[in-house]
């Protein structure tokens, strides 16, 4: 038997209402006892003295693939106190293959993304080809999948049919707004919710939709808040970093994306290759580079040299998100006290954006939002929503999944999964990978050794029952 006793830590766990001095005792991978005063005796001991201690963070969107061949994105979310991921994009054999030389000792939970030359034969699919993706990333691990409209946009009732295939299915699907009449913007988002006609649906970073593209950054936010408050069957997360991610390579003296473009124009420059060199050069855009271990972001001559070097195929941040919407779509609240927008997420994994804790308590020590709020927005909304009833708390039972905090440095002190402390202090201790799976896929991974955990089916009358916090 494996015993781990988290000790002297201040307990939040909003779903039992719990906030108080306590040790957490976790044996086998499950949590035995939560009280004061244990006895510690043949445990290994976690000190929590002066630090807060809850359910693992959920991160319910990030991205666990390699990046340009660096396979670093699991060690990022478990430093960053992230102890279950939802891969939005996939592509799941890439990350079913990375387990054995990248797990950090998370779980993730795998939607593949629906993208022609990839996925799919072409972006219009006939409905049996929709149904076949969707049976076939079930049966292999997946949960779901994702349409991809911000970046390759489908017709609007192709993306409706596979919404409403998904539901057939009771997959999971996840939607990057976009179709080809309206972009990754707030007429894309209204398209979207409009085209789930009353079906479940997961709507990708809402902030990304509230730039002030089409209307003012503020009335976007409203409208936003007002589509989800009227659409309780839409699952939504958004994040709370500054930071977006795109592709930082030239072609033929320009930018290869439209995102990379619009940032350069935005900020001011050329969206030409000149225009990129001095945007790199001003510390307007950060350089993806890896160090060995992790992923992390260059700026200024650093950064240029670096981009240089890879011939500009890199990868990299602009600061786009505005503030004004990040803090209301993290706030705002329906009617009957649940948050509008269901939870945090990061888009980051491999992007160096993992911020879910250090922006979250920054939130919490502004007083928008309370400890038990945070928890409930950053573990238990989660939890709920992709029907894992053994996460999101720390009830007798649940897995021993949890995420201390150092709350001065607004940082994860530690992350322990399944019972494992797999990040102590910024050393990463965790090996292997779990994979949340829906039940059609629990054969395959078996049958590969991979360790999964099965999923509950979506049921959307208990999802729109959305747990209100009271502390
Ligand atoms: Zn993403």
């Amino acid at each position: 038997m494996t015993k781990l006793l988290i000790v002297g830590g201040r307990v939040v766990d909003p779903l039992n209402h719990l906030d108080a001095q306590a040790d957490v005792l976790i044996e086998d991978g499950k949590v035995v006892r939560v009280a004061p005063g244990q006895d510690a005796q043949g445990a290994q001991v976690l000190d929590a003295k002066g630090k807060i201690v809850m359910p693992g963070v959920i991160d319910m969107h990030a991205h666990m693939r390699t990046v340009l061949g660096h396979p670093h994105a699991q060690r990022m979310v478990a430093l960053a106190g992230v102890t279950t991921v939802v891969d939005m994009a996939g592509p799941l054999e890439n990350i079913l293959e990375s387990i054995p030389t990248s797990g950090s000792g998370i779980s993730i939970a795998i939607v593949d993304a629906a993208r022609a030359g990839m996925t799919l034969s072409s972006s219009r699919p006939d409905l049996a080809e929709q149904r076949s993706f969707i049976e076939k990333t079930l049966a292999s691990g997946g949960i779901g999948i994702k349409l991809l409209g911000g970046h390759f946009p489908m017709d609007l009732d192709i993306s409706a049919s596979f919404i409403e295939e998904a539901s057939r299915q009771n997959a999971w699907v996840a939607w990057h707004v976009g179709n080809t009449v309206h972009g990754s913007d707030i007429e894309g988002m209204r398209d979207a919710i409009e085209a789930a006609n009353g079906h479940f649906l997961h709507v990708a970073h809402i902030n990304s939709y509230c730039r002030g593209k089409i209307r003012p950054v503020l009335d976007e936010a409203l409208e936003a808040i007002d589509l989800l408050k009227t659409h309780p069957q839409i699952f939504s997360e958004s994040y709370l970093s500054p930071l977006n991610g795109t592709r930082l390579t030239v072609e033929n003296g320009v930018p290869a994306t439209e995102v990379t473009k619009t940032c350069l124009r935005r900020l001011g420059f050329e969206a030409t290759q000149a225009g990129l060199e001095s945007c790199i050069l001003a510390g307007k855009v950060g350089v993806l580079a890896d160090n060995g271990l992790i992923g992390e972001l260059l700026y200024g001559k650093e950064a240029l040299a670096y981009w240089k070097s890879k011939e500009s195929v890199t990868v990299g941040s602009f600061a786009v998100n505005p503030a004004v919407s990040r803090f209301m779509l993290a706030q705002a609240k329906r009617d009957d006290g649940s948050f509008v927008v269901d939870a945090f997420s990061t888009d980051g994994g491999s992007y160096p954006r993992n911020v879910i804790v250090e922006n979250g308590l920054m939130l919490v020590q502004f007083g928008a939002l309370t400890l038990a709020e945070f928890v409930t927005k950053a573990s238990l909304a989660g939890a709920r929503a992709l029907g894992l009833p053994n996460k999101g708390h720390l009830s007798v039972g649940a897995e021993g999944d949890v995420t201390v905090l150092d709350y001065e440095r607004k940082k994860a002190a530690a992350t322990v999964a399944n019972g494992k402390v797999i990040m102590n202090e910024g050393e990463l201790l965790g090996k292997g990978t779990t994979i949340v799976c829906d039940e059609r896929g629990a054969t395959a991974l078996a049958k590969r050794g991979i360790s999964h955990v099965v999923k509950q089916p979506i049921n959307l009358d208990s999802f729109k029952q959305r747990f209100v916090c009271k502390n």
